[in-house]
């Protein structure tokens, strides 16, 4: 296993779960990859993911595998949107940001009436049925309109992959709205469709563990080396298909220590470290999947000097209000089962594909714009009793219109050179914990029946 991020551990998992041969996880940097708690204002706070959605299975049922059973929801929070310099209330009924019912967008007042006019006539244009993948701002804008796009689908989703909603692939990133779009006339009435065929959630969207994502890396570790496998803390500097025949093990992974031989290997890195890994025979396309730097400021604010608004999990920021920050999660009031009582902690996101200003801005720079515009957002000045910058450079892949079939053809041209070596991780099938832990397994489990 090259990379110890949760693709390349899930991937360790399922190899050790069928007992075959002798795994080695290679991680020359914290087991976990972007999965990282630590310890913040004596709480254990998140530096990169803080959940998983539970509507796939696959985080879920790792964690049921290796008993890892006090998972948390976040409190049943709504969630604001900083507009027009106000915070206010994001309508419900939307999907993905995209409206499912007209109503509370008019009374949300966050569309002026030519947007609102515009969002409307998506129920009398005729069908615009998407034929392939297009992206999400082509198929929200045609039909509701640019308003929309902006104010309500781009703060969500773009703000999830840090992008703009132009540049993200509708096939990978917005599934339901491509799906309501191909089989209805009107994407609203889709949409409703979609959620009266589902019905209310049955539990909470997302879950963590107690004591935060890392708690999931700390178990699977434990359980992984308990199965027997091994952790190198070596950086592999190529991994390669080697002659077949020769010393009977046909992949070879090369560390400053020497060439190791391996029956196969599931490379499990950003695309453009695959891309290098494999060297001039591997796939040509993985250097052409683009990354976004992504940095998360936590904030602890001294005890009672603020409350979050009540019933609000935190907010988003539509990129055209051209702020550093992108979303602001109330850490304390979404996650009290682990933040505990006391001081109001919040964690401030920014970077986007088109604002690289997290790349080029230093710490201080960084923190003191966000916490100005914290400022702002709340209304009041702060002093913050701690905080916390943590950086994840080229740490979101950008899935743009075209990347399943992108992705296809790079498994293709791998398979071509060996079919011993398979690919693992957010670069491919979608950059949640859940996906990852699917995109891990099923490259062992291929590497299983090669
Ligand atoms: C700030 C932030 C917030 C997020 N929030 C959420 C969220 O709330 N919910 C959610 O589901 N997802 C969230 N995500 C996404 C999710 O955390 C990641 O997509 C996922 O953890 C990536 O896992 P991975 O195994 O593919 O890659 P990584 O975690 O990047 O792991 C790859 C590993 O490979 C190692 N590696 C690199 N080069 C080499 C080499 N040469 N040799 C050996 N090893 C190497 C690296 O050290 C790394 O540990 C968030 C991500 C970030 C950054």
């Amino acid at each position: 296993m090259v990379g110890g991020g949760i693709a390349g551990l899930a991937a360790a998992w399922e190899l050790a779960c069928a007992g075959r041969g002798a795994v080695t996880v290679f991680e020359p940097g914290r087991i976990g990859g972007k999965i990282r708690t630590s310890t913040f204002s004596d709480r254990p706070v998140d530096e990169g993911p803080d959940a998983f959605l539970v509507r796939t299975p696959e985080a879920t049922d790792l964690c049921a595998e290796i008993g890892l059973d006090d998972l948390v929801a976040p409190s049943a929070g709504r969630t604001l949107l900083w507009t027009g310099g106000r915070l206010r209330r994001l309508p419900d009924g939307l999907v993905l940001g995209a409206p499912g019912r007209l109503a509370p967008v008019v009374r949300s007042g966050l569309l002026g009436p030519l947007g609102l006019a515009r969002a409307a006539l998506d129920l009398v244009l005729p069908a615009t049925p998407p034929d392939g993948d297009v992206s999400v701002g082509q198929l929200v804008a045609g039909r509701f309109g640019r308003q929309v796009a902006t104010r309500l689908v781009e703060p969500l989703l773009g703000g999830i992959h840090a992008a703009a909603l132009e540049e993200l692939s509708a096939e990978l990133t917005a599934p339901q709205l491509l799906a309501a779009a191909r089989r209805h006339r009107s994407l609203l009435l889709g949409l409703r469709a979609q959620a009266a065929a589902a019905g209310p959630p049955a539990g909470p969207i997302f879950l963590a563990p107690a004591g935060g994502t890392g708690r999931l890396v700390e178990r699977l570790e434990k359980a992984l080396r308990r199965a027997g496998v091994g952790f190198s803390p070596e950086e592999v500097t190529a991994v390669r298909a080697g002659p077949p025949g020769e010393g009977g093990e046909p992949v070879e992974v090369t560390t400053a220590s020497g060439r190791h031989r391996f029956g196969a290997a599931v490379v499990a890195v950003p695309a453009p470290v695959a891309g290098r890994l494999l060297g001039p025979d591997g796939p040509d396309d993985l250097g052409r999947i683009p990354f976004t730097s992504v940095a998360v400021l936590t904030v602890a604010l001294p005890d009672g000097s603020w409350t979050p608004p009540a019933g609000f999990n935190g907010f988003l920021v539509p990129h055209d209000e051209h702020r550093l920050v992108t979303a602001c999660s109330f850490f304390s009031s979404k996650w009290p089962a682990i933040a505990g009582p006391g001081r109001p902690i919040v964690r401030l996101s920014a970077g986007h594909s088109q604002d690289r200003r997290v790349d080029t801005l230093s710490d201080e720079e960084l923190t003191a714009r966000l916490l100005g515009e914290l400022q702002q957002a709340i209304g009041q000045q702060v002093a913050p009793v701690e905080t916390r910058l943590s950086r994840w450079p080229a740490a979101f892949p950008l899935y743009r219109p075209g990347h399943g079939a992108l992705v296809e053809r790079i498994g293709q041209e791998l398979a071509a050179c060996s079919s011993r070596l398979v690919l693992a991780g957010a670069s491919y099938g979608g950059a949640g914990i859940p996906a990852c832990i699917r995109s891990g397994r099923a490259a062992a489990r291929q590497l299983l029946t090669a």
